[in-house]
């Protein structure tokens, strides 16, 4: 894409957004019939439209509960914090958490046609074999092992340089829709930062793992460089890839509607018919606004996401019967495991200062300057990406029976939890205290171990009978013991790193929390660390499992192995919900892949065309 381009598309995406221009419009529904109603527009929904439809033999309605997502702020990475806590983001709270100080934590998810691909990080991790033969043989979901699942990642995938150039690696795709972009150590140190190749050597040289050049083709343990879902410097979102890049969208039979909040799956008997839906942007919209009732011929799917799929699973009377019954709603099919065995990743933020050249949004110098009109017109560069651009997958130790790595460090060539400005909020963004207030330290890097196997697990139950009102998201962080060890010792191992070259020569201190070292003592103290991890650790943004698959005997379950509810006829969920258990890294991929293989089963069992 050239800037003779690129400035009027930029425009454009802007000027679309402010005037509210372009984009599939909020049409009625109400007493409409298609073959296949999907519910959320998001990661998986918009996969499935996109493959349901490729038979022009069936009609295929997607309903989203948020808006168009063709905005400025959305296409370009650097602006990604600025969506948070918007009308593109349900902006979900937990309860207080007790484990981690009572907090309430901020959960943010897309609400917007992409649904959190329009918000998320982008980037791209398949996370290991292990993971899926774990939920084909622990979990006893046949059919959803590795070996099966890889050709779905690799039909989704167009693994390619900055320039948009097709890379050619073992294990990835070059024909599929969804632009992955990879960089060589060499490449991102000239094109991205020269502190990847610092912060990747340290962890190297630390032993902390082994260097890998690719952590989809080779092993998926080492230290790498981050693969990104950035197509020449503009956010390759679900929407964007599956329906309008492949032009599903000016198919006759597909149709699109934003807007538009299902608030109840109608169910006669024990068969899914259609959606009760609102059309409205905003909650007293929503409430202002009439039910709607829309036919589903052949299936509802639930893409609604890890909170929102449960959720509207028990305000149709699907989930416990107690529970239901407690908040006045008549169960139809009692399925305990509604809402239960949720899982996300944590992580905590570990900067060092440095008094080295490095960018930073709280003394920007010419080379940010540089860098962010790169990335906004050039589309390439450092803030072209997330910064997140050093990414590790190890082992905590912690429990020595693991197979698969239950630790996965960031390393970001960039401080954040400074004091607020324009580029970084971070009490906003994430509900914690800044650990630099006062912007004593402009110049840092950071390090983010992130616990990837979380033995702690919570629920989403309602809150009451109303549709708009939000549901009861309780997460239980950090309440197994194990999990604050994982993140200990991922602190400890982000120490090792900083203190070994070529990072021990460029850093001149680790960025204590001050208040903490009053009350807890040395920072190498045990009690320090713990304060530290259990003040300062958030959601990385990856909840899952709330209606996990299961084989038949597997009372723990809520969809069968075709992703079916059990006990309700026409009604699938395939979103990162049915994931039997979470992954050991990013989510996003993994539910492409698990929607890919769904289109495919809907489509046999109905006989479409693939
Ligand atoms: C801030 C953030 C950063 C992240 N960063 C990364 C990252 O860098 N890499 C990565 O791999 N993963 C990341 N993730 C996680 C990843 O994006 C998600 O795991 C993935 O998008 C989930 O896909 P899904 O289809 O399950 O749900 P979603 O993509 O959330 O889709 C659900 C859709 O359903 C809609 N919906 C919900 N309820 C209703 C209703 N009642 N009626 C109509 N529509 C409804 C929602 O609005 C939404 O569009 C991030 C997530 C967030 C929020």
């Amino acid at each position: 894409m050239s800037i003779r381009t690129r400035v009027p598309a930029l425009m454009a995406a802007a000027g679309v957004s402010f005037f509210g221009w372009g984009g599939p419009a909020v049409t009625p529904v109400d007493g409409k019939e298609y073959d296949f109603v999907i519910v959320g527009s998001g990661s998986a929904g918009s996969v499935l439209a996109s493959r349901l439809s490729e038979d022009p033999n069936v009609s295929v309605l997607l309903l989203e509960a948020g808006k168009d997502n063709n905005h400025f702020d959305v296409h370009h990475m650097s602006r990604v914090a600025q969506l948070q806590n918007t009308a593109f983001d349900w902006a979900f709270r937990s309860q207080p958490e007790k484990s981690t100080n009572g907090r309430v934590h901020y959960l943010p998810r897309g609400k917007a046609l992409g649904g959190s691909s329009s918000i998320n990080g982008a980037v791209y991790v398949r996370c290991p074999p292990e993971d899926y033969n774990e939920w084909a043989q622990k979990w006893g979901c046949k059919g959803w092992d590795y070996k099966t699942l890889l050709p779905y990642f690799m039909k989704s995938e167009r693994l390619q340089d900055e320039s948009g150039n097709p890379v050619k690696l073992p294990a990835h795709g070059n024909d599929g829709p969804l632009a992955v972009t990879y960089f060589t150590l060499e490449q991102a140190e000239k094109q991205l930062s020269p502190w990847i190749g610092h912060i990747y050597r340290s962890f190297v040289n630390a032993g902390i793992d082994k260097a890998t050049d690719d952590y989809h083709s080779g092993d998926f343990r080492g230290v790498a460089v981050t693969q990104h879902n950035v197509d020449r410097g503009i956010r390759a979102d679900s929407f964007t890839t599956w329906i309008k890049k492949t032009g599903a969208i000016d198919r006759k039979n597909l149709t699109v509607v934003p807007c538009s909040q299902a608030t109840k799956i109608v169910i006669d008997g024990k068969t899914a018919t259609g959606v009760q839906l609102r059309q409205g942007e905003t909650s007293d919209e929503l409430r202002k606004a009439k039910d709607q009732v829309v036919k589903a011929k052949k299936e509802v799917i639930l893409s609604a996401g890890a909170y929102g799929s449960p959720w509207l699973l028990l305000l149709s009377g699907i989930g416990p019967a107690s529970q239901l019954q407690s908040v006045g709603i008549r169960p139809i099919v009692d399925l305990p495991a509604v809402g239960k065995n949720l899982k996300d990743h944590l992580y905590v933020s570990v900067p060092f200062a440095t008094n080295q050249q490095i960018f930073s949004v709280y003394r920007p110098g010419l080379d940010m300057i540089q860098a962010s009109f790169d990335g906004l017109v050039r589309g390439r560069g450092f803030t072209a990406y997330l910064p997140y651009q050093v990414i590790v997958h190890t082992d905590s130790g912690v429990d020595p029976k693991k197979l698969k790595p239950d630790l996965q460090i960031y390393g970001m060539p960039l401080f954040i939890a400074g004091p607020a400005n324009s580029f970084a909020d971070v009490k906003k963004a994430s509900n914690v205290n800044p650990i630099d207030p006062t912007g004593k330290y402009p110049y840092a890097y950071t390090m983010m171990p992130t616990l990837l196997n979380p033995k702690s697990a919570g629920s989403v139950t309602l809150k009451s009978s109303d549709p708009i009102e939000y549901p009861i998201v309780e997460h239980r962080f950090l309440e197994h013991p194990d999990d604050v060890e994982v993140l200990i010792r991922g602190m400890q191992l982000c120490r090792k790193a900083a203190a070994t070259e070529p990072l021990k020569g460029l850093t001149t201190e680790e960025i204590l929390d001050q208040d903490l070292l009053k009350t807890a003592g040395a920072s190498d103290s045990r009690e320090y660390m713990e304060k530290f991890v259990r003040s300062k650790a958030v959601t990385v943004y990856h909840p899952t499992s709330t209606c996990r698959m299961g084989p038949d005997s597997d009372r723990n379950s809520v969809v069968d192995l075709s992703l079916k509810v059990k006990g309700v006829k026409n009604l699938r969920v395939v979103d990162a919900s049915v994931f039997p258990d979470i992954v050991m890294g990013n989510t996003n991929a993994p539910v492409y892949a698990v929607a890919e293989r769904a289109a495919d089963i809907i489509k046999e069992e109905h006989g479409l065309a693939k």
